[in-house]
């Protein structure tokens, strides 16, 4: 091959490389991290999970394809979780140190940073709807307990007996802790959902869903419903989900702080969730982050033994994993 031939290849990969990279879309998801040991948790078990966390990916990129936005993909992804048992999120909820199932959600668009979420909710199936319904059909972003509801039964959702939520092992773990009379572990709290979404018209959306911390009290809410430290998106930078000790994540603003390290630091995706995990492990906290950049890069980062998580690009790359 002569010189000018050469040349010619190597200029057109370096002017092709960055439009090649730019994927048409992109969806993570989580579905919680915490403190787990492969053999505590049984090869069936583990398959269940895997199994859940395909279908949502693969709804998710159905609806993607048929031109759906990231924030109705978000919605329609973490429906599914919500509604397993497996997640702590809709049906699979902790429970609280009352025995009520106590539900918080958010969503957040990167276009027009507009933002929905719901908190300390007893009888939404799926809060993430509601979440979306605060977004686009109220004037506010934040809607709590009893009004919640009421807002949510006037959009049409559906409502249901807090008993809805209740399943056998996630009460176990209520009743374990209170008899150990320990505030919480974070094994028992396992289960949070979030996804991210790049979608065909370059939008980015992010959402997360929760039933909180086992044992918690006094109306706690963590970091799930609230915008800028559970979930963030800004098309910008990227779109965030976060699982984790929600205290922690408060404090530091996680999600919106990674946003901030892209746009002022220049940080890459995943140099920023690094970074924030980094700050998350000095304080003694655990957890986990999902993010999706405008060109559908992807970071799946935790400091824990696993986090439940997948991602799917439209380039054909898939993955779904428990364990680091
Ligand atoms: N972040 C959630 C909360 O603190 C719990 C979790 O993700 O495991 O409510």
């Amino acid at each position: 091959m002569n010189f000018k031939k050469t040349l010619f290849i190597v200029l057109t990969l370096f002017i092709c490389t960055p439009v090649f990279s730019q994927q048409k879309y992109a969806i993570v998801i989580h579905g919680g991290a915490g403190v787990m040991a492969k053999s505590e948790i049984s090869g069936e078990r583990q398959l269940e999970y895997k199994a859940k966390l395909n279908e949502a990916l693969n709804l998710g990129e159905e609806m993607l394809k048929e031109g759906a936005t990231a924030t109705d993909v978000v919605v329609g992804v973490i429906n599914i979780l919500e509604d397993s048992p497996l997640f702590n999120a809709g049906k699979g909820a902790v429970f609280s140190h009352d025995g009520k199932n106590e539900l918080d959600a958010s969503i957040m668009e990167g276009n027009t940073l507009n933002a929905g979420a719901v908190a300390g909710v007893q009888d939404i199936k799926n809060p993430i709807d509601a979440a979306r319904e605060v977004m686009y059909n109220s004037d506010h972003v934040f809607l709590s307990g009893k009004g919640a509801s009421e807002f949510a039964k006037k959009q049409g959702l559906e409502i249901v007996p807090n008993t809805y939520f209740y399943t056998k092992s996630r009460h176990e773990s209520l009743e374990k802790l209170l008899k150990k009379e320990r505030e919480r572990t974070s094994k028992d709290n396992m289960g949070t959902v979030g996804c991210a979404v790049l979608d065909t018209n370059g939008n980015l959306s992010a959402g997360t869903s929760t039933g909180g911390m086992t044992n918690k009290k006094y109306g706690r809410i963590g970091d799930a419903p609230i915008i800028g430290a559970g979930t963030y998106a800004n098309n910008k930078t990227c779109a965030i989900s976060c699982t984790g000790h929600g205290e922690y994540y408060i404090r530091l603003g996680f999600a919106r702080d990674i946003s901030a390290l892209m746009e002022y630091k220049n940080l890459s995706v995943s140099e920023a969730c690094r970074e924030e995990i980094k700050k998350l492990s000095e304080l003694e906290g655990t957890g986990g982050v999902i993010a999706v950049d405008a060109k559908g890069n992807i970071a799946m980062e935790f400091n824990t033994s696993g986090m439940f998580r997948g991602f799917i690009k439209s380039n054909g790359e898939k993955e779904i994993a428990i364990f680091k």
